[in-house]
């Protein structure tokens, strides 16, 4: 049996993950990182999301250090305009590093790379179906690949998966969903050509239009509208033809329970074939449009919760609250969607009432303490991304892409300052911590 032993093991390549990854082996740890897709980059690759959300408060850049240095080589590779971090400029910081559309292969060589240079073990298609644990010490994870069963051992271990994978095992208490379990809607996202995007552009800007609520009206009046809910969000083009399109949902899903998320992606692929269906008639500019291809893997907002040694509350979010150990600052809008039909077909688009949105002033932000990453009961595990310890609405901000990089980041330098302390991730020193974080570029304001 092969031996996997290292110092930290990261589980879940998406970009909590790769940012765990390379900050903790940039910082001298022995890292592996385990992905069960056959490429790195989590929902940006492997569910197709179009396109990176805001890294700014509408002033500057907020999330800096490695999702900063993804960004910008992403744009650079792309020969787009690089933004600056510290001016923000409407409209061109719109697409620079607010709402940037990505390039999909683009992104898995990217971070192929990265990880190569920075000395990262990835193994691709694999997949953690158990740990073992003795002691309050998660001592060792199985892994499951086409060699079979085998075990990795670490001396501290992240948990990257988005959806509490690990720490779920390991016996963590989590919470999922609003109060009656139940989780937002899911996105079948997909990539399509032939489009136009100056038409789609001039659309969107002379009507105000970007979330097609009209378009969905006007399909409806024409009786051409066969989803049961007109929630769509958008699409992003990353050429001229070619775009990314984050629209419509599937409801009543667990991202947790195989049965309901095979459910979940038979209705995935039956949704994309209606508003194909729907774009090329009544969409300007895609009357040509194809289908190139949809996600590997069904959008998922959302799924477990893990509750840490502190939980991220909607008070301290609407607070703009700080921490003494902030290892990442947020600036996203609460952004939760429905979470059944009849919630979604209430409201007239994605932003209504019925699916809650706020917004925090342009130039605020509240803090995310290390406490977040911590979860309770275990002595050397780490979580970070989407499932970290937050209320449900703050998840609905945190769980976007820049502060995956952020809190991913920060739980990579952790682990390898925590190898000094046996793998104890609660002696880490968290004066230490961001005084590292921001010497690696980080913003904690
Ligand atoms: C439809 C939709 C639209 C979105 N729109 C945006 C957007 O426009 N902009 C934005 O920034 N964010 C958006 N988000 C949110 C964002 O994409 C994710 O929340 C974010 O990627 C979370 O990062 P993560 O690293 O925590 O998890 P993920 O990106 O989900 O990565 C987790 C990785 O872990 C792997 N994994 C999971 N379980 C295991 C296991 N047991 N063993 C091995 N590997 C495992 C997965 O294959 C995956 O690669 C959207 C999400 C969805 C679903």
């Amino acid at each position: 049996m092969p031996d996997f032993s290292t110092d930290v093991c990261v589980v879940g390549g998406g970009p909590a993950g790769v940012a765990a990854a390379l900050s903790a082996a940039r910082n001298g740890a022995k890292v592996l990182l385990i992905e069960r897709m056959g490429f790195l980059g989590g929902s940006a690759t492997a569910m197709q999301v179009p396109a990176f959300a805001p890294f700014s408060d509408r002033t500057k850049a907020i999330v800096r250090g490695i999702g900063w240095e993804v960004l910008t080589e992403h744009q650079r590779r792309l020969n787009r305009p690089l933004p600056d971090p510290d001016s923000y400029n409407v409209p061109q910081d719109k697409g620079r590093m607010d709402w940037v559309p990505l390039d999909v292969e683009l992104l898995k060589r990217l971070y192929d790379e990265l990880c190569e240079a920075a000395g990262v073990t990835v193994l691709f298609h694999t997949f953690v179906p158990a740990i073992q644990q003795a002691n309050g010490l998660l001592e060792s994870i199985v892994l499951a690949n086409k060699a079979g069963l085998s075990l990795a051992k670490a001396s501290v271990f992240i948990d990257a998966t988005g959806d509490g994978d690990l720490a779920a095992r390991a016996g963590c208490a989590f919470e999922q969903g609003d109060e009656n379990g139940k989780t937002q809607g899911m996105t079948l996202c997909f990539t399509v050509a032939g489009g136009s995007r100056s038409q789609y552009l001039d659309y969107v800007y002379t009507t105000g239009d970007g979330y097609l609520t009209k378009r969905v009206e006007r399909a409806k009046a024409d009786g051409a509208w066969e989803l049961p809910d007109s929630s769509l969000v958008g699409m992003s083009f990353k050429s001229e033809t070619v775009a990314g399109c984050n629209l419509g949902h599937v409801y009543g899903h667990d991202a947790t329970d195989p049965l309901s998320i095979s459910a979940a992606e038979r209705e995935g692929r039956r949704v994309v074939e209606k508003l194909m269906a729907f774009l090329r008639r009544y969409v300007p500019g895609q009357e040509s449009l194809e289908l190139v291809s949809s996600g590997p893997h069904i959008g998922v907002r959302e799924s477990r919760r893990i509750v840490g040694e502190y939980t991220l509350t909607l008070d301290d979010y609407l607070a703009c609250r700080t921490f003494p150990d902030d290892i990442a600052r947020c600036a996203y809008f609460i952004d939760l969607h429905a979470v059944t039909t009849e919630v979604a077909a209430r409201a007239k688009s994605v932003t209504d009432g019925a699916q809650r949105s706020y917004s925090l002033p342009a130039g605020q932000s509240h803090g995310i303490p290390y406490r977040c990453l911590i979860p309770k009961g275990i002595e050397n595990l780490l979580v970070a991304g989407r499932c970290l310890s937050a209320e449900r609405a703050v998840q609905g901000a945190t769980r976007v892409m820049p502060y995956a990089f952020a809190t991913g980041e920060a739980a990579g330098l952790a682990a390898a300052l925590s190898l000094s302390e046996s793998g104890d991730v609660r002696r880490v020193d968290t004066v230490e911590l961001q005084r590292r974080l921001r010497a690696q570029g980080a913003w904690l304001g």
